[in-house]
This record gives C-alpha cells, sequence and structure tokens, in this order.
C-alpha cells in the first residue's frame, strides 16, 4: 500500500540494519578492549553515596567508585534511588510476540519463498485495528524477526516476559495476509516470546540529590518498541555523559547537564513511539487517502543523524553555565522548532482506542 525506501545514510553515515546480539557483542569485545571489567550474573542490591564516592551493595559485596550509572531497564532499582519513588512500570495495554530465526525456514513455502530469495534486506509493515506485525530480514545474517502486538488483559505482577505460544499468534493474525499467516506458521515453536509491552511517565529526575547516581536507558525513559529508537537512545546517553565528563571533573555537574542535553530528545522519542503506535491502531483513512504518508515509520535526520557526542562536546560550556545559574537550557537536538511539552501517560491512555483529534500528533513523520 506505501512504500518507503529505507535511507542508505543520515547525514553522512551509513544506515546499517542489523542484529542487536551483533551489536552488543561488538561494544562487549571493544570495552574488554581498553580494560572495561564486567561481572555477569549479579544482582545490585542497593545504591548509596558517601562524601565524594558513590556505590552498589553486589551480591552482599560493597563497591565503591567514583559515580554510578544505573542502566537496569524498565524495572530499574536505580530510578527508585534516584528518584527516592519505588514506582513501578505501568502496561502499555499491549504485548508484543517477537521472534528470530533462519531464514531458511520460509523457503520452501511458495508464499514466501520470495522473501528468503530476495537479495534486499526486507522490513513489512502489516496494520489493523488495535494491533500490527512486522517483518525484517537480513540478507547478509541470513535471518529474520516477526514481530505481531496483540492486546495485554493479564496483571502488571505477571512475568513481562514469557515463552510465546506459535497456535495464540496465528489466532492473533487469523484472517489477515496469508503471507502473514505462513510466516507465522514458519516460526520454530520454541523460538517465540511474549513480551509485555511497558513503560513509565517521562520523569525529569536522573541523577540523585547527591549527584553521583544517575540512571541512563529504559532504566530513565523507557520508549515503545514502536519509537524504534530506545536502544539508540540508551546509547546516546552513555556517549553524552562520556563527553561531558571528558572537559571536567566535577561528576555531578557533568551528570545534570546531562539531563538538560538529554531530557526534551528522550520525552519526545518517547512520545513518537506512543503517537506511531496510535496512527496504526486507530488509523485515520480518509487521512491516509489525501495522504498515504501518515503511516509512515519516523526516520527524520533529526533523530537518525544525531551525533550525541558531538552536541555534548558542542554544548559544554552552554549547559553547564546553565546548570550551574539553574536556567533553563534550549535543547536543539530535537525537530527545528519543537517547543517541549510534559505529558504523562495518562494523556496518551486518554486517546486510546480513539481516533486523535487535530494537533494531537507532534512528531511530524512526513
Ligand atoms: C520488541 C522490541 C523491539 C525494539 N526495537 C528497537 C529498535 O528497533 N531500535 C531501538 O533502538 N530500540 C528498540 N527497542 C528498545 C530497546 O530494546 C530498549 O530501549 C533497550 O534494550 C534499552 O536498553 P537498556 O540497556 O536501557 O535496558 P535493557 O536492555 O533492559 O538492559 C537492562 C539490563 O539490566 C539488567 N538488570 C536489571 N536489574 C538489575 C539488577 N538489579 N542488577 C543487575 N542487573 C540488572 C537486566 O537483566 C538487563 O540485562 C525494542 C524493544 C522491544 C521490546
Amino acid at each position: 500500500m506505501l512504500e518507503q525506501p529505507l535511507p542508505k545514510e543520515f547525514d553522512g553515515f551509513p544506515n546499517i540494519y542489523t542484529n542487536r546480539t551483533k551489536v552488543q557483542n561488538f561494544c562487549y569485545e571493544y570495552a574488554k578492549s581498553i580494560g572495561v571489567e564486567f561481572t555477569f550474573n549479579a544482582r545490585v542490591n542497593e545504591y548509596f553515596e558517601e562524601g565524594d564516592k558513590a556505590g552498589i551493595i553486589l551480591n552482599g559485596e560493597k563497591l565503591t567508585a567514583d559515580f554510578v550509572i544505573s542502566a537496569d531497564g524498565v524495572h530499574s532499582k536505580g530510578r527508585a534511588y534516584v528518584t527516592g519513588v519505588a514506582d513501578k512500570a505501568q502496561k502499555s495495554g499491549f504485548a508484543v510476540y517477537r521472534c528470530w530465526f533462519p531464514i531458511s525456514k520460509i523457503a520452501d513455502h511458495p508464499l514466501t519463498k520470495y522473501i528468503a530469495e530476495s537479495k534486499k534486506d526486507m522490513f513489512a509493515i502489516w496494520i489493523a485495528e488495535d494491533t500490527h506485525a512486522i517483518l525484517t530480514t537480513n540478507v547478509n545474517l541470513q535471518t529474520c524477526t516477526v514481530f505481531a502486538t496483540h492486546k495485554d488483559y493479564s496483571d502488571i505482577a505477571e512475568s513481562w516476559h514469557l515463552k510465546g505460544d506459535v497456535k495464540e499468534m496465528e489466532r492473533a493474525v487469523e484472517g489477515w495476509d496469508p503471507k502473514l499467516i505462513q510466516l507465522v506458521k514458519s516460526i520454530p515453536e520454541d523460538g517465540l516470546i511474549d513480551h509485555k509491552l511497558l513503560w513509565r511517565d517521562p520523569v525529569k529526575k536522573w541523577v540523585s540529590d547527591k549527584g553521583r547516581v544517575c540512571v541512563v536507558g529504559d532504566a530513565a525513559h523507557p520508549h515503545l518498541p514502536t519509537s524504534g529508537t530506545g536502544g539508540a537512545s540508551a546509547i546516546e546517553d552513555g556517549a553524552t555523559i562520556a563527553a561531558l565528563l571528558e572537559n571536567t571533573e566535577d561528576v555531578p555537574l557533568a551528570l545534570r547537564s546531562y539531563i538538560a542535553l538529554r531530557y526534551e530528545r528522550t520525552a519526545l522519542t518517547q512520545r513518537m513511539g506512543w503517537e506511531t503506535r496510535h496512527r496504526w491502531h486507530q488509523t485515520d483513512w480518509e487521512g491516509v487517502a489525501n495522504n498515504p504518508a501518515f503511516l509512515k515509520l519516523p526516520q527524520p535526520v533529526w533523530l537518525n543523524g544525531h551525533d550525541a557526542e558531538q552536541y555534548a562536546y558542542d554544548n559544554f560550556d552552554a549547559v553547564t553555565a546553565n546548570v550551574l545559574k539553574q536556567a533553563p537550557f534550549t535543547s536543539t537536538n530535537v525537530p527545528e522548532g519543537h517547543v517541549h511539552e510534559d505529558w504523562t501517560i495518562a494523556t496518551m491512555m486518554s486517546a486510546e482506542g480513539e481516533k486523535a483529534e487535530a494537533g494531537f500528533y507532534v512528531v511530524n513523520n512526513d
């Protein structure tokens, strides 16, 4: 219905569709090569700050450092320490079936053979009321992923990460495009996850009062998958903190400046994830008839062409001066002319299941 060519580059940098395990492994190997030490299979039980040090209790052992970055995801303990509020992640109303498997699994069926034989990576999206499904393929890695959202009626206390049942996923896409149904039938029985989609209100407090413990990534700003940028935001947070600390030894100043550089951008990209989902789930078909681009997956240059490290270097003087004066900082890592307005999950969920009023979407995806 709508073809959206995926850009080959953003602002001079190649745009590569890859596999997150590989990206994680590259980062891990690089970190090891520069001397970073890792401890696996260990839980952080507590955070603390004493004088000009901060630390954690890890499996009963006290570890102390100049500061602590808590990157512990949507259920973050670090967030509770930093904000002083032990609130829980909230339901977004949906869960997602997700899987990743060798493309050879779909190579023999006449409906899906052409996908396996394609020499180009594919990215296909199916939308319908209250649901969407996504296929991506990676020719170099000879793999594909298939996602399908479904309504989440379970309790928040239940596990957010369950083994998925392929038969249930088949029921979720019943009556849809035969190609999608066949893709779902090809999913290996043990390869499916049913993942509860959770999020939290944007909060501005990402750094503790004493200034030596901060949260990054989903712990600070959980994104819905339809933003396509939650992982990238976590990486940008890390790059920002590193760049700020290259220029100052004042850790609390650097971490408070990190919030000033990042908050408005991530509040917007969090909201963008909900808006994209809403455009697909409560589609304004009259609007689409006039402007098919309404359904596009947002891939703007302000988002994907952004260099968070350079932005931190360029804005170091201005942002630290404003933080010291407690003056607001004007973000330029957002769309030109964008004026930040605070929002909450309650605001978004009040429009769930309804068509959006004119002017409700703040991210222009065209
Ligand atoms: C279906 C789906 C599709 C997505 N697609 C994209 C995409 O296309 N692009 C994109 O950029 N993002 C995408 N995302 C979002 C992305 O996965 C997240 O934003 C990203 O993983 C957040 O990284 P993080 O390091 O902050 O948190 P996580 O990846 O959640 O990592 C947190 C880690 O902390 C560990 N941990 C938690 N508590 C403790 C503790 N007490 N002690 C020790 N360790 C602890 C956890 O075990 C986990 O390993 C998608 C998400 C989903 C669900």
